[in-house]
């Protein structure tokens, strides 16, 4: 099993789902494709090229194939970035792919079989079994905010007024939608999104279920509308923590889950491009994000220094934060 290494903040991820029956039927004897799990490495070639033909190896930081186990991809790629959040730092997993390639099974899986539970339940999971087990003396507070983006609109999944019990038909209800927004201090966000607090997995996934209810009432073909929206449930972490000074510090990570619409309906918008380019594009700008973050955190570090020489006293950084991200890239078969 190929170790994601622990150092870098970005990483691509592939995940290859089995095939089914219908594709099965159609694949090639000997199949198109083969998984380094080991090496991180997918090996593609074409059944129908010339003898000789050289095959294409892709590399990357993690592979999983088709007999992978939702359990084996949380706990070597997912598990370390919630730790991270847990300890105030912010991570961002999603799931690319084209439509039927795996992208909800593996955020969301089948929540009520273990097994075959995803990245967001057993992330549920994991942030609360980490709260019960921490020191008395730290504090948590865990909100949740679920949005969809739907034909470029930004629809809040847990606007009260959607779920208010005076609004009687929840079809003919027009959602309200919200900006984006950017600020100095919180960088991208939401305005006016709804965000609830959760003191359990049961309270997290109850709001899950009713956003979830708001996306598919909405839609008259719940698989048209799943290939077109974009997904984000969006938890943040904060814990209050004592500091060397005896005083009580705030630490906030935000974590956010995204499931990705079809790619091939975005490239028909032109989103993203016809060879898929928006992961290496988004891999740069996460980057150049990173070392902005970087670069804020350094100035906020000589102020602390130069706070700390002026004064002489003892200061603890424990706001010190960038960001993590993750990309969960999943892939399915080509039957050739
Ligand atoms: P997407 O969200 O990318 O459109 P889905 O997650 O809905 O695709 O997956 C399409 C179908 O393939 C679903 O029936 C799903 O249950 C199945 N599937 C996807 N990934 C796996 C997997 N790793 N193991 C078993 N079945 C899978
Ligand atoms: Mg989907």
């Amino acid at each position: 099993m190929s170790k994601v290494k622990s150092s870098e903040t970005v990483k691509v991820v592939i995940r290859c789902r089995p095939l089914n029956r219908k594709e099965e039927a159609a694949a090639a004897v000997g199949g198109i494709v083969e998984m380094d799990m080991r090496l991180g490495q997918v090996v593609l070639w074409n059944p129908h090229g010339p003898p000789g033909e050289p095959r294409k190896t892709f590399t990357f930081d993690s592979v999983y194939d088709p007999s992978s186990k939702q359990r084996d991809l949380y706990d070597e790629t997912v598990r370390p970035l919630i730790d991270s959040v847990l300890d105030g730092f912010n991570g961002t997993i999603f799931a690319y792919g084209q439509t039927g390639t795996g992208k909800t099974y593996t955020m969301q899986g089948v929540w009520l079989e273990p097994e075959r539970r995803g990245v967001i339940p057993n992330a549920f999971e994991h942030v609360f079994t980490q709260i019960s087990r921490s020191s008395a003396d730290r504090q948590y507070l865990v909100r949740a905010s679920y949005l969809e983006i739907y034909r470029e609109e930004i629809r809040d999944l847990l606007d009260p007024n959607m779920h208010a019990p005076h609004v009687p038909n929840v079809h003919t209800h027009t959602y309200r939608t919200l900006e984006l927004r950017e600020s100095p201090e919180s960088g991208v966000y939401v305005r006016d999104l709804t965000s609830c607090v959760c003191k359990s997995v049961k309270e997290i996934q109850e709001l899950m279920n009713l956003g979830n209810q708001v996306r598919s009432v909405g839609a008259t073909d719940m698989n048209e509308h799943s290939s077109r929206s974009h997904t984000l449930f969006l938890i943040t972490v904060e814990c209050s923590l004592p500091g060397p000074d005896g005083r009580q510090h705030i630490r906030v990570g935000r974590l956010n889950l995204v499931d990705l619409a079809g790619s091939e309906r975005q490239a028909k918008t032109g989103a993203i491009r016809e060879d898929g380019s928006l992961l290496a594009e988004e891999k740069q700008r996460l980057l150049g994000e990173k070392e902005r973050m970087m670069g804020d955190l350094k100035k906020e570090w000589d102020a602390t220094e130069q706070l700390t020489a002026k004064y002489k006293v003892l200061y603890t950084h424990t706001h010190a934060r960038t960001h993590a991200h993750t990309h969960t890239h999943t892939h399915g078969v080509v039957s050739a």
